[in-house]
């Protein structure tokens, strides 16, 4: 089936897991776009480079090749360059550089392309600016939200788990600053797509944002 589907939503709003879930159930593919940008952000932070510096960053994206590769998990795998980074782009100094990455018009024109492509016969893509921007004619949209202390929980037992040492005041400044960064930048804000279905997940377990998703979907 080709059917695209957009889940956008601030950081640690559960996207990736729904996302990828959702995929499964509907046997399409699914897509991490975060995960593109923070590829970009690791490979700039290796190279010494300021991520704040957009001439600098815009000129070496062309040495930047990207390949995303889907396990049978539904997993994104990630390549840069040809080596896998899929672990290496969730540290923390990463998730601190990708908004200012983020932010840099080249940057993201380089990302929509690729995007595009790769979700137009049919994927679940989770990010900011799916609904808005990559494919505003997505055949569903979502808008997945969460109080900022469940985000900061569940972000914190997540970081926890990977063996990363953090409090969850730092993991909350994290999140917010993220935010702040990402519904502030010029060029496609975070922003709820107006067509997109809005959902408040504070109160739920992922097993009822996949039903109520699904119900959605399916009809
Ligand atoms: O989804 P994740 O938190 O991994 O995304 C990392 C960062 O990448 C976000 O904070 C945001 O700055 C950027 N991003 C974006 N547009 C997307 C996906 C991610 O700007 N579609």
């Amino acid at each position: 089936s080709n059917i695209v589907i957009a889940i956008d939503g601030p950081a640690g709003a559960g996207k990736s897991t729904i996302a990828r879930n959702l995929a499964i159930s509907l046997n399409l593919k699914y897509l991490d776009t975060g995960a593109m940008y923070r590829a970009i952000a690791l490979y700039v932070l290796h190279k010494d480079i300021d991520p704040q510096d957009k001439d600098c960053v815009k000129s070496v994206l062309k040495k930047v090749n990207l390949d995303i590769k889907t396990k049978s998990n539904g997993n994104n795998l990630v390549f840069l360059n040809n080596q896998e980074i899929t672990d290496e782009i969730r540290q923390p100094e990463v998730s601190k550089a990708v908004s200012y990455i983020a932010e840099n018009f080249a940057v993201r024109e380089f990302l929509v392309e690729m995007q595009r492509k790769i979700g137009r016969d049919g994927a679940v893509l989770d990010g900011r600016d799916i609904g808005t921007r990559i494919f505003p004619n997505a055949d569903f949209k979502f808008y997945l939200t969460a109080s900022i202390e469940e985000r900061t929980q569940r972000r914190l037992c997540d970081l926890l788990k990977e063996g990363y040492n953090t409090t969850y005041n730092e993991v909350k400044q994290e999140l917010l600053r993220r935010d702040e960064i990402d519904q502030n930048r010029t060029y496609s804000p975070l922003r709820m797509a107006e067509d997109a279905i809005l959902l408040d997940t504070t109160n739920m377990t992922q097993k009822e944002v996949l039903s109520k998703l699904l119900e959605r979907v399916e009809g």
